[in-house]
């Protein structure tokens, strides 16, 4: 008699819980994420897999991700839905070890359903080939994602996995701190999972999220990234560029409209410092520094889709936090990384890239004042905010560094010189900020 009257109780939970899944007009996202990881190893996976299945939980594709899903109640309202095979006892059980299902339950899942649609106004992101070890939990799963580097130490020839990691992950230095990798990799590089009988790579590349391809350069000899492309995605946070570079030939043409996981290219080893055997996706996902790039270096026959006009961030940790979630802002992004240093610049104009970017704004409600910019950047040069200032400042000038017991030169690929608590920009870093700031 409790089961049929707890059954009652259920039925008429669901029927309203349908009501307002179907008020709300959203189709709710499975209650539990799918984890890449879990989800089967990338190269046991058959030639029609889909984009969807490639990707993120709540942000795939049409017809493959729960979201857009075509709002079957079955599939939508996991964990609402009575399981006709269950048990009996099974979901007395659960009644009896969980929580009555009241309001708190509904509320939760009203939540869960906003911010699954919020992650889809957000942004689509797939994972740029069928290598999908980055998330792997094993001890091993990381050096099966990353291609290896070629690094002459001590006399000895070795190979580590972790020099195709982002960041400062090169060029070993001994210091007084005790090894520094002094310097950056403004990308990843992954491995081919699929290779012909001569070692050529056979992976196709992905559109890391919908986007416009804006660049092709199918020269390989015409960069160190040999034949590369760029994408630029319009988030809600402004444009960003994904560039996918040593490729082997490009599927698709500037102009292209793409969708996440959509085909852009075969996977190759053009460019400088490769060989067949070290094939691999070197992937950015970056800031454009100015859109007037083209109009300062001439000589630069990719404009304003060099690799020096674009600033990579860590995309490895992006891939990773939108993995666990997909309505992670670049905001919330960003704020993951640490400030290393601050400069002043000498002039009020407000920079292009906050212009694109409105959300790298700090205080802006001092603007009408501004004197100067305070820019906040990480180690690698990805500008973390932009504050205005009333104090004019004379030059462009470091105001504020970590402090760390060694050079700061090593430690930002040589833009910053000093040691401990004090720093100056170098030429070089003088030359990066004006070029932000587009001081040209
Ligand atoms: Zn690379």
């Amino acid at each position: 008699m409790k089961f049929k009257i707890d059954g009652l109780v259920c039925a008429g939970i669901l029927l309203l819980a349908l009501f307002l899944f179907h008020s709300f007009g959203g189709k709710k996202a499975s209650s539990k994420k799918p984890k890449l990881a879990s989800a089967g190893s990338s190269a046991g996976m058959s030639e029609g897999a889909t984009a969807g299945e490639r990707g993120f939980t709540a942000a795939g594709l049409p017809g493959v991700n729960p979201l857009d899903g075509d709002g079957n109640p079955t599939q939508s309202l996991t964990g609402l839905t009575p399981d006709p095979n269950a048990a009996p006892e099974a979901a007395v059980e659960e009644e009896n070890h969980s929580a009555p299902y009241g309001t708190a339950d509904l509320a939760e899942d009203l939540a869960e359903i906003a911010a699954a649609q919020k992650a889809r106004e957000i942004r689509n992101v797939v994972l740029p080939t069928d290598n999908r070890q980055i998330f792997g939990k094993q001890a091993d799963s990381q050096p099966n994602f990353y291609m290896y580097v070629d690094r002459y130490i001590d006399g000895v020839n070795t190979r580590p996995w972790t020099g195709g990691k982002y960041g400062y992950v090169r060029t070993p230095r001994k210091t007084a701190i005790g090894k520094v990798y002094t310097r950056l990799h403004e990308g990843i590089d992954i491995k081919p999972v699929k290779r012909d009988k001569s070692n050529n790579p056979l992976d196709d590349i992905y559109a890391l999220s919908d986007g416009k391809v804006v660049y092709v350069n199918s020269s390989s000899g015409a960069s160190n990234y040999g034949k590369y492309l760029v994408i630029r995605h319009d988030w809600p946070e402004g444009p960003f560029y994904t560039l996918y570079a040593h490729l082997a030939s490009a599927y698709v043409s500037t102009g292209k409209t793409v969708k996440a996981g959509d085909k852009v290219a075969r996977m190759g080893y053009t460019g400088k410092g490769l060989n067949r055997e070290r094939s691999h996706l070197h992937l950015e996902l970056a800031f454009m520094t100015t859109d007037r790039y083209n109009y300062s270096y001439n000589k630069n026959i990719h404009r304003n889709y060099s690799g020096l006009n674009l600033i990579g961030m860590d995309v490895a940790r992006f891939l990773e936090e939108y993995q666990d979630n997909p309505s992670l802002t670049l905001r919330e992004f960003l704020d993951g990384e640490e400030p290393y240093f601050k400069v002043h610049t000498s002039s009020a104009k407000k920079p292009g890239i906050l212009k694109r970017h409105p959300f790298l704004g700090k205080n802006m409600q001092n603007e009408s004042k501004v004197q100067s910019w305070e820019i906040t950047f990480n180690r690698a040069g990805v500008p973390l905010s932009f504050e205005p200032i009333e104090e004019d400042s004379m030059s462009t000038k470091v105001v504020w560094v970590k402090t760390v017991n060694t050079n700061h030169s090593y430690l930002t690929s040589g833009r910053l010189s000093g040691s401990g608590s004090k720093a100056s920009l170098t030429s070089s870093g003088t030359r990066f900020v004006d070029l932000l700031t587009e001081k040209f």
